[in-house]
């Protein structure tokens, strides 16, 4: 089965020899790109879409989520942002309601969240463990996730869990051990929550090195309170991404600049929008020479949203993007955050995940924001929205 796109106003291919091409077509074959070239030179196909002069990009890549959690957080963020002080519930509310959900809700949940990425033109994501802090619940939360995408991350040090709240190196040891053996099956990639509150420096080596030694790749949420130690490590263990970068000293933007073929910044404004914080510097990151992505962070604590478009249209309004750096960032940067060279582009060969907008160009992203924009989404050669 094929299918022609044509007629389509402005292609962004994140291809270095194509750019982006004016007046062009592509040919889905199965699941994979075909052709891309000039509307008028296109071969025929199965079926024929006509785009109407509209734009086509690559399916938004979401490299950082944590959407396999119980309940929700309502009143903390409204407590928040009506300026009231609020207790350091935090993670441990979502903890404990992930606890007492059955199989059966998570799993409904993470499905109604991807629906939302799908609607919204994301095609691949990474799920997180991290809201189960039990070996039972941290393998549950994989092995749901697993079902549902390729991209999964072992979070078991996401917080210490709070019966450990007075030894957390016994914590670190079952993190390390008996909880690494039974979710290493279901993850690709192992995270830790490095911050102050959260595991220190050598904590956090501690579960990346055993994590790595079982074959996961490492991730790293680093930097995202204070400047610590977190980016530093992810460049020296040769991490997959330093995630959230928000306060970060020169050694360790000049850290990330020398590892950007191999660490990926990875910005998640949607933490900053919804805890009032001070965005992450993106243009100090670029200019630097840091290779960026941008993601959703979809957790139902501090950034409960699943929209791309949304964190492009921040990221360009208040973090320094140019609007074509932040639609590259959110596809081609998320998928080298997740180091994948099949999906994040479209050329000849690539996975056929693309979106097709409801405006004449990419740059409406930022230029309309709030504003629905994904018109027809394929995931796989498929048109699934
Ligand atoms: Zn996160």
């Amino acid at each position: 089965m094929t299918t022609l796109i044509t007629n389509i106003g402005s292609l962004l291919t994140n291809d270095p020899e194509l750019g982006t091409l004016t007046d062009a077509a592509i040919v889905l074959d199965g699941d994979q790109v075909a052709w891309v070239g000039a509307a008028a030179a296109a071969p025929d196909a199965d079926e024929r879409v006509d785009a109407e002069a509209r734009a086509v990009i690559p399916g938004f890549v979401d490299s950082h989520s944590h959407m396999v959690f119980g309940g929700d957080r309502t009143a903390e963020f409204n407590a928040r942002m009506s300026g009231k002080p609020y207790t350091a519930g935090g993670i441990r509310t979502t903890v404990a309601a992930t606890r007492a959900s059955s199989d059966e809700a998570l799993e409904r949940n993470l499905r109604r969240f991807i629906g939302e990425m799908l609607r919204q033109g994301t095609t691949t994501v990474e799920v997180k463990s991290g809201y189960g802090l039990t070996v039972e619940d941290e393998a549950r939360a994989l092995r749901i996730a697993a079902a549902h995408t390729p991209e999964t991350t072992y979070l078991g040090a996401h917080v210490v869990a709070p019966e450990f709240a007075d030894d957390p190196a016994a914590y670190v040891d079952l993190v390390t051990g008996p909880m690494l053996d039974a979710c290493a099956p279901y993850a690709r990639y192992v995270d830790v929550f490095c911050e102050r509150g959260a595991f220190d420096g050598d904590q956090a080596r501690a579960v990346l090195t055993a994590g790595a030694a079982r074959g996961l790749t490492p991730r790293v949420h680093a930097n995202q309170l204070t400047e610590g130690p977190g980016v530093q490590l992810a460049v020296e263990l040769g991490a997959a991404s330093a995630d959230h970068c928000t306060h970060l000293s020169d050694a360790d933007v000049k850290a990330l600049a020398d590892a950007h073929a191999t660490t990926v910044a990875t910005l998640l404004p949607g933490a900053e929008f919804s805890t009032r914080a001070v965005y992450p510097d993106a243009r100090r990151l670029i200019d630097a020479g840091a290779t960026v992505a941008l993601s959703t962070d979809c957790n139902p604590g501090s950034s409960f949203t699943s929209s791309m478009p949304f964190c492009i249209a921040v990221a360009v309004r208040d973090m320094g993007m140019t609007p074509d750096e932040a639609v590259v960032a959110a596809t081609l940067g998320g998928a080298r955050a997740l180091r994948r060279t099949d999906v994040g582009h479209l050329a000849v060969g690539a996975r056929a995940d693309l979106v097709l907008l409801d405006a004449p160009s990419h740059v409406h992203l930022a230029y309309r924001p709030g504003v629905p924009l994904v018109s027809a989404v394929w995931q796989g050669g498929a048109r699934v929205c």
